[in-house]
């Protein structure tokens, strides 16, 4: 099987025709209807070797993922994911890589009905780079800079997790010693229930598309985080000119979290640790008890973790005293 043969190969995984696509796989361009008095929303993100996983990873976990980063920039702006485009980059052809990490972005795909409607094959370093389009209400978008002074924050599930997944594989890969993490307050002993927890968490996130389409009438802004709480509700701060409040003690943490590191450290790996793709959202607080039913009526935790004030930063204090361990505030590439 070669490049043809590939795109072939994946004309056939797709699921029956999709509601607003004319024109899928196969010509110059896809040809898709934009639903009348709809916005279209558009995102694009890049999984790099080297950068966004490591050398090895198992190709199926590599599209998984690349597909729930880009279904998580879509829930964040409360759209709902409509179809996406796959660019894929090898250095060589290796029909299993290509396969595998192609299926991979189909899975993540299908349970939200998205549609694969074209893409690229080409040689190079190893990335996989995806363009999703989705759809939302005009006026019901959750923009970053859409937070007002005395909104409640929220959060979605858990944070902390993907990052204390990332210390686990960076033990297994001997990129970090024991020693290192036992510094960097991690449990010697981990129950392997809890390790496979949170390396599930770092390998197959899962974006809260459900939930953020349930929640554009009661919301103000909103963002995923994928950097790091503090430096995503820092944007957030930033484009809406007010600053933050948050109480660290009041951000939900896992069982596993809890049980594999100290108090500090799992609270520092859930402020500045990435890769959760948790909604993180402001409202008036009191939309609260209906924003948290709705979470319940799909299986989503919801907490309040903090207060918009004036200001232009976000200020981290603690109810309990127990202050995170902060090594920075959040991913940068450069
Ligand atoms: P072009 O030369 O016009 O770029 P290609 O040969 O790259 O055409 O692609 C042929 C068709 O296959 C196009 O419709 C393109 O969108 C689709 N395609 C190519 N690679 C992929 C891929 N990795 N995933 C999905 N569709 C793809
Ligand atoms: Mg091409």
């Amino acid at each position: 099987m070669h490049e043809f043969e590939f795109i072939d190969w994946i004309k056939r995984q797709l699921p029956k025709p999709h509601a607003d696509v004319v024109l899928g796989i196969g010509d110059d361009c896809a040809l898709l209807d934009i639903p009348h008095a709809k916005q279209l929303a558009l995102s694009t993100d890049s999984c790099v070797e080297g950068t966004h996983f490591f050398t090895g990873t198992d190709p199926l976990a590599i599209g998984y993922k690349a597909a729930m980063c880009n279904l998580s920039d879509i829930a964040a702006m409360g759209a709902t994911p409509s179809w996406c485009t796959l660019a894929l980059c090898l250095p060589a052809w290796d029909q299993q890589l290509a396969c595998g990490i192609a299926q991979g972005v189909l899975d993540a795909l299908a349970p939200f009905g998205v549609a694969l409607v074209g893409g690229d094959t080409t040689r190079g370093p190893l990335s996989v780079n995806l363009c999703i389009g989705g759809y939302v209400d005009s006026g019901r978008t959750l923009r970053r800079s859409a937070a007002q002074f005395a909104d409640a924050v929220f959060v979605t599930g858990t944070l902390g997790d993907a990052g204390a997944g990332l210390l686990l594989r960076r033990l297994e890969r001997a990129d970090l010693s024991i020693s290192e993490a036992i510094k960097l307050g991690m449990d010697a002993d981990i129950l392997p229930s809890h390790r496979s927890t949170l390396l599930a968490r770092l390998d197959r996130p899962s974006a809260r598309v459900a939930y953020a389409q349930r929640i554009g009438h009661l919301a103000h802004a909103a963002i995923d985080v994928s950097d790091g709480l503090l430096q995503d509700l820092t944007h957030v701060c930033r484009q809406s000119h007010v600053g933050a409040l948050l109480d660290v003690a009041s951000i939900p943490l896992s069982d596993a979290l809890r049980a594999s590191f100290s108090l500090s450290a799992a609270r520092g790996l859930a402020c500045t640790a990435g890769d959760d793709y948790e909604l993180c959202f402001t409202a008036h607080p009191a939309n609260s008890a209906e924003l948290i039913a709705i979470g319940k009526e799909l299986g989503v935790a919801v907490a309040q973790i903090g207060l918009i004030q004036s200001g232009s930063a976000v200020e981290c204090w603690s109810s309990d005293k127990v202050l995170p361990v902060l090594e920075r505030e959040g991913f940068q590439h450069f």
